[in-house]
């Protein structure tokens, strides 16, 4: 693939690059009782992989596949909301692109 042919891809299909291989578990969760918690609502515009999305009951929902593991939710809302580790050794994200 040539550099310019990178440079035209939106995100999802740069995102696509990679290869996710799935744990036993989710490696992130939003704590019990907390999705309605306003902390919660930076991950949905701060995730650049675009997992955590708001429903219409107010509630924040995160959909782990494609996750990039690189802890911006974390940061951003904090551990009393997100209960957050890595994946288990070998499962997780694989970077193609870059
Ligand atoms: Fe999104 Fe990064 Fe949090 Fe994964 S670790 S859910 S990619 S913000």
């Amino acid at each position: 693939m040539s550099q310019t042919t990178i440079e035209v891809l939106g995100l999802k299909a740069k995102l696509g690059l990679d290869v996710f291989k799935h744990d036993k578990e989710p490696h992130v969760k939003i704590r019990d009782g907390m999705a309605k918690d306003a902390r919660l609502k930076a991950a949905v515009l701060v995730c650049p992989a675009g997992l955590y999305s708001e429903n219409s009951a107010g509630e924040v929902e995160l959909s782990i596949d494609g996750c990039l593991e690189c802890g911006t939710c974390r940061i951003a809302c904090g551990t009393e909301v997100l209960e957050w580790n890595y994946p288990t050794a070998g499962c997780g994200v694989q970077f193609r692109f870059g």
